[in-house]
């Protein structure tokens, strides 16, 4: 990846290029749904990444060429205009963005590319911001907070580009470690780096199913989840334990019992994801994101015909310690924790079967847990 963005920068500016940014995109091997709720999300950044190679210009233009759409824009940090372009509106947003926050700004031009599917789930826009981000820091010669850049990248999301997403995939793809998951408390947004287990590695697979249309149900849950929490008389879900739960769920209507037990179960398991991958327990942890993915299934109802079939098919597999969907629901990836010598031969084994059983032809893809967004050596 590196080495075809040099060439594409020294084709375009026949110069090499002076600054090299990578920012990966991530996969939430625990916690979902948890985020909007206050609690506990449990990512790691994948070693698939949106790549920047760049020179400081000496005027407030900022050039971008993307490899991948095949495609060149530019704006002025001096009049940043909203204007439906596409991809740049991600660099613009993230630039408005961080003006706004006090941030002093100078331009550049460079080649982007990258190689996080987009819209798989992935988070290609998130890495995107965070690259934008590392991008203008690096320009600046200043060494400026992950998580601010994180807050930043949401703001671009939800204020920019019109998107109502939380603060996880900003998080980890800014704060990533090599080797290790971000354990996340999304209500005071403190992380705490964790192992991922020795001799385990996550592995993402892609059902091919794309969803669209799906608001109505993401806002229902979240309404769900409010009602609840209003119910239990606390800020959100994140303040009612298992014990609560139990004790008091008869307050609540059916559907909206089912919905909170997700979250409020949910939030146990991941902190307890945590506290098994601290004490490299590859077993449990396999455990925990098997029933995670039982209780997106049918509590919250989340997962579809082809996700539950790629989980069942991943499960069934020897060396496979666990396996459940992941990301916002109803289409998208699932993952799976597996033994890392058995790794090719799950995917060789998962990929046929999920096809044969489905008709479509899914992505398997084999993560290491990488480190976050940063300059690398040019
Ligand atoms: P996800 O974040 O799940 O991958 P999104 O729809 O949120 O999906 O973000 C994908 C968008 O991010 C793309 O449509 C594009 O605008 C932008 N993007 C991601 N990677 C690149 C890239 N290499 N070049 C240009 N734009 C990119
Ligand atoms: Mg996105």
């Amino acid at each position: 990846m590196k080495d075809q963005l040099i060439s594409a920068f020294q084709a375009r500016y026949d110069a090499d290029p002076t600054i090299i940014i990578r920012a990966p995109g991530r996969v939430n091997i625990i916690g979902e749904h948890t985020d909007y709720n206050d609690g506990f999300v449990l990512p790691m950044a994948i070693n698939r990444a949106v790549w920047i190679a760049l020179r400081p210009r000496k005027d407030a233009t900022v050039t971008i060429y993307s490899v991948n759409y095949d495609s060149e824009d530019s704006f002025d940090l001096n009049n940043i205009e909203h204007t439906d372009a596409g991809w740049i509106e991600y660099a613009k947003g993230m630039s408005w963005a961080l003006l706004e926050a006090g941030y002093s700004l100078s331009g550049w031009e460079g080649v982007l590319a990258g190689d996080v599917p987009g819209g798989a789930g992935l988070s290609s826009s998130a890495a995107l911001e965070m690259a934008i981000g590392r991008a203008f820091e690096a320009v600046a010669g200043e060494t400026w907070d992950g998580t601010k850049l994180a807050l930043l990248g949401q703001t671009t999301e939800n204020d920019w580009m019109g998107a109502n997403t939380g603060i996880m995939d900003q998080m980890i793809s800014a704060n990533g470690q090599q080797d290790h998951a971000l354990f996340i408390d999304c209500r005071s947004l403190d992380a705490e780096l964790v192992p991922l287990p020795a001799g385990s590695c996550i592995v993402v697979m892609d059902t091919s199913t794309r969803h669209s249309h799906v608001d109505g149900e993401y806002n229902e849950r979240r309404a769900q989840c409010e009602a609840a929490a209003a119910a239990f008389e606390v800020k959100a879900l994140r303040d009612v334990s298992v014990a609560d739960f139990n004790a008091k769920s008869a307050i609540l209507e059916a559907l909206t019992r089912q919905r909170a037990r997700h979250v409020v179960t949910e939030n146990e398991r991941t902190l307890a994801a945590a506290n098994a991958m601290k004490a490299g327990d590859v077993a449990t942890l396999g455990k925990l994101m098997n029933a995670s993915h039982v209780s997106m299934r049918d509590d919250f109802e989340i997962s579809s015909t082809a996700l539950d079939k790629m989980v069942e098919i991943a499960q069934a597999q020897p060396n496979c310690y666990g396996a459940r969907m992941t990301g916002g629901g109803f289409a998208g990836c699932a993952v799976a924790l597996v033994d890392v010598d058995a790794a090719e031969s799950f995917v060789a084994a998962v990929a046929p079967a999920y096809e044969a059983a489905t008709g479509l032809t899914p992505a398997l893809y084999v993560c290491d847990a990488t480190d976050g967004a940063r300059a690398v050596d040019a």
